[in-house]
């Protein structure tokens, strides 16, 4: 049994749904994409998706900009709201420019939920994750002013220090190599790949 295999036609169509909502600027892009058999797990995270930038010396065997695998385990326990999530999560690190050239973004946040319940959203530029989580949590705007969700003061922290940490939004190690993990769910069982 291969530990790749073929997308099912519905995760491509989702994909290009999802570019047409909200990543018009892959519309020219070539995006391959692969359903991994298991989600790899290290450490106890199990990481459902993949994101990859083609090196040019590949494109002469995989003509692509961008590859994308899927854990098809872990799809299958997905509802549509929650792949739909994952699919614009990985499109997000998939970037290109109008000149065609192409390029990977980090994720904008990355914290220890024990961390963010002593702290709050309490790094220097918090105030954007604010704005993006509030529509979800009605209550954050009412705990807004109280202190709970007060940044700790900039001062006391490089803000390029703090960004270098800055390695994965699901606690993902840092990125190399144009590639992006993607892990925020914790089964059940710690195992390693
Ligand atoms: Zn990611």
């Amino acid at each position: 049994m291969g530990k790749y295999k073929r997308a099912p036609e519905e995760v491509i169509a989702l994909v290009e749904q999802v570019i047409y909502d909200w990543h018009d600027e892959l519309a020219e892009a070539r995006i391959g994409i692969l359903m991994r058999a298991e989600a790899p797990v290290s450490k106890g995270r199990a990481t459902m998706s993949k994101s990859k930038k083609m090196a040019d010396d590949m494109r002469a065997y995989l003509d692509y900009d961008f590859v994308i695998w899927f854990a098809a385990d872990w799809w299958l326990l997905l509802t549509e709201e929650q792949r739909t999530a994952l699919v614009d999560h990985e499109l997000s690190h998939c970037r290109m420019n109008e000149a065609g050239e192409t390029s990977m973004a980090d994720h904008d946040i990355t914290e220890f939920n024990d961390v963010l319940a002593r702290h709050g959203f309490w790094w220097p530029s918090a105030e954007k994750t604010m704005e993006a989580v509030q529509p979800h949590f009605e209550f954050i705007a009412e705990m807004s002013g109280n202190g709970v969700v007060e940044a700790v003061s900039p001062e006391h922290f490089n803000e390029a220090d703090v960004l270098d940490q800055v390695g994965g939004m699901f606690g993902d190690s840092k990125q190399s190599n144009g590639s992006a993990t993607h892990a925020d769910i914790e089964p059940g069982e710690d195992e390693d790949e």
